[in-house]
Formats: C-alpha cells, sequence, structure tokens
C-alpha cells in the first residue's frame, strides 16, 4: 500500500505534465529496463515528457522491448543527458537503492533540485529522495510499477506495450516466476498483463532465447571446465577471466544466468560467479534457503543486493578473489544448511 500522501503527491506530479527522468542502474537487466520502460509509456500516455536515462550499454537480448529507442545510455550520450536532468522537475529512481549504483558521473542525480522518488525493491534504501517506496519483499521492480498505477486507479493506461514491458520485468527477476514471487500477487499481476493482451510465449522467446551461438559455447565451456563445485559448503563458484570471454567474442550480457547454472546440480545451496573486468571482478552471488549473499556481499564485495541474490565487486586480482573466496566461504560454511 502506498502512502497516501505520496498517492497524492505523485498525482499532483502526473498531472502537471513537467519534464521527467527516470534513472536506472549499471549494467541494466530484464527488471531496470523493463520497469523503466513500463513507467515511461505510462507517463507518455499521460502526456508527460519523459526520457530514460540507463549507465551503460544496454544487453541485445532486450532491445526489441516496445518503447526501447527513447532509451539514453549515459556511457554513449553523456551531455544529452546531462541536459535532460538539468531540464527535469521531476526524477524517478527505479530499482536500486543506492546512488552507487549509477556509477560515476551520473551519482550526482541525487543532488539534482528536481522532486525525486524513488521505487526499489532492495533492502536499506540510501536516504536521497523526497519520497521513498521501499518495498524488498517485492520480486521486482517492474511489479512495484504495476502496483503504483493500480493504486492511482489508472490501470486502463496499461495497454499491450505496457504490460509487455512490465511482464519482461517481472519474469526476468523472478527468474521466470521461481524466485521472489512465492505469493499469489504475482500471478494476479501476471494474469492481468497476459488480460492486456501480451503474448508470453514470445516474450519468453525474444528473452531467453536469443542468445549467440559464441555465448551458447562460452556457457558450455565455463560449465565443463570453470565450475567448481565446494562438496563440503554445498557451494559451486565460476571465475572467467577477461581472455576466456574474449575467446568466445563476448558480448554484454552474454553471462546474464550463468550463475544460475550450478543449481541445477542437487545439493548446491550457493552459486557465485567472477567475472574479470579491466580494473575489478564483478561478483554475482545467489543463494537457495536462508543464506544471506547480501550480507555477504556487503562484507565483502562492498556490494549487496537481496537475501538470494547479491552482487558486489573486488579489487583483487581474479585468482586472489577466487583464493580469497575459498577461505571467507569456508567460514560461513555452518550457515549454508543442506535440506
Ligand atoms: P547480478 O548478480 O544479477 O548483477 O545482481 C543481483 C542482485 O544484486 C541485483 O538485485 C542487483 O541489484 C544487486 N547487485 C548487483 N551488483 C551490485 C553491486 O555492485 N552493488 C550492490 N549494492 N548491489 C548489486
Ligand atoms: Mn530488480
Amino acid at each position: 500500500m502506498i502512502n497516501p500522501q505520496h498517492k497524492n503527491k505523485i498525482e499532483d506530479l502526473i498531472s502537471r505534465k513537467e519534464p521527467t527522468v527516470i534513472l536506472s542502474h549499471l549494467n541494466p537487466d530484464g527488471d531496470s529496463v523493463g520497469a523503466s520502460l513500463g513507467l515511461a509509456l505510462f507517463l507518455i500516455k499521460n502526456e508527460v515528457p519523459v526520457s530514460i536515462i540507463i549507465p551503460n550499454e544496454i544487453p541485445d537480448f532486450l532491445r526489441w522491448l516496445p518503447g526501447f529507442e527513447i532509451i539514453k545510455v549515459f556511457s554513449k550520450n553523456r551531455k544529452q543527458c546531462y541536459y535532460d536532468l538539468e531540464e527535469a522537475s521531476v526524477i524517478f529512481f527505479v530499482d536500486f537503492n543506492d546512488p552507487k549504483r549509477l556509477g560515476d558521473g551520473l551519482d550526482s542525480a541525487v543532488n539534482s533540485s528536481a522532486y525525486k522518488i524513488l521505487l526499489d525493491h532492495h533492502q536499506n534504501p540510501s536516504d536521497f529522495s523526497d519520497i521513498t517506496i521501499s518495498e524488498p519483499w517485492r520480486g521486482s521492480a517492474g511489479e512495484m510499477v504495476y502496483i503504483l498505477i493500480e493504486e492511482l486507479k489508472l490501470s486502463q493506461y496499461i495497454d499491450k506495450q505496457i504490460a509487455t514491458c512490465l511482464y519482461v520485468a517481472i519474469m526476468t527477476d523472478t527468474g521466470n516466476f521461481r524466485y521472489g514471487s512465492s505469493y499469489a500477487e504475482v500471478f494476479r499481476i501476471a494474469g492481468s498483463l497476459v488480460d492486456k493482451g501480451i503474448n508470453k510465449d514470445e516474450i519468453y522467446s525474444n528473452v531467453y532465447d536469443s542468445y549467440s551461438l559464441s555465448r551458447m559455447k562460452l556457457m558450455g565451456y565455463c560449465m565443463s571446465e570453470k565450475m567448481k563445485v565446494l562438496d563440503s559448503y554445498h557451494t559451486a563458484y565460476m571465475g572467467i577471466s577477461m581472455d576466456e570471454l574474449q575467446r568466445f567474442n563476448y558480448q554484454t550480457g552474454d553471462t546474464e544466468g550463468f550463475v544460475n547454472l550450478p543449481f541445477s546440480v542437487k545439493g548446491i545451496r550457493v552459486s557465485v560467479l567472477f567475472i574479470e573486468k579491466k580494473d575489478h571482478v564483478k561478483v554475482s552471488l545467489r543463494s537457495k534457503g536462508n543464506f544471506s549473499v547480501d550480507q555477504f556481499a556487503k562484507k565483502y564485495y562492498k556490494g549487496g543486493g537481496h537475501v538470494n541474490a547479491a552482487g558486489g565487486e573486488s579489487s583483487l586480482s581474479l585468482e586472489e578473489t577466487l583464493k580469497q573466496f575459498e577461505q571467507i566461504i569456508a567460514k560461513h560454511a555452518s550457515e549454508i544448511i543442506d535440506h
């Protein structure tokens, strides 16, 4: 339930039709892009001038989304993005809880004099917005956009295009309705999006059956050569170097979903993917059950996320990061229970 005062304020802002920017996090995913686009298309239908700014390149599997062409990528078009931010009267911050997730150059948006609204489902949001709608129990930001529109009593504005964007957000952040969807409301929302005329099978195919052959081969290589299982800790991890990525003609988004692969092995409760970048190692963590990878990522990798899905980074080399991981996971062995 959104605070009635917040609701009134958002209604008021929509009716003013002032320039609005939607900002989301680095390394865009289905939820950040789908939720941002769903919200943007809804605001545009209400005649609000909107631009979406995403910090860096958007992976190919999202390029077909309705309205995709209105997204501006900050790393490719800084000037235009700064201009839009300067002109904005309202900024929505979608699907992240900390300005650091915008990356260098964009994080200054939190100091803008525009009216700031945070719409997010991560734990412990930073206190920088005028309105904070934080619902960490929800599986996706897309779901939150749907609920917001519904609470504004404007569901009639949700057309097939908006529904498609929100469905992609919900589908991807719940791993196709597996995680973060253990309550009926997710399915009620998905059902009403289907009622709006979306083609859920085509959407699934556009998102999950659109990878390149080289990505498939990289996946096979990682499974056969890179996956390491620590039986006594019910843990699997993979570390992929830049050289290896290059060998398989890596494109942004190609390692999306790899971190979930080890869960197909019986008994695995924790999975971690390490990807070597130019000046750091990107860490993605997933767990089943109570072991909080959010806490683990906060403690060791300057990151965070949710109990069962989190991310962060390491400033050690890839090799040292992997060595360190084996040591630190051992300390948490008793928290990882296999049942
Ligand atoms: P992924 O592993 O797919 O990049 O991210 C999984 C979850 O962790 C997402 O909910 C994402 O928002 C969060 N996350 C990923 N990377 C970071 C990071 O560097 N810092 C923080 N605080 N959260 C992250
Ligand atoms: Mn999300």
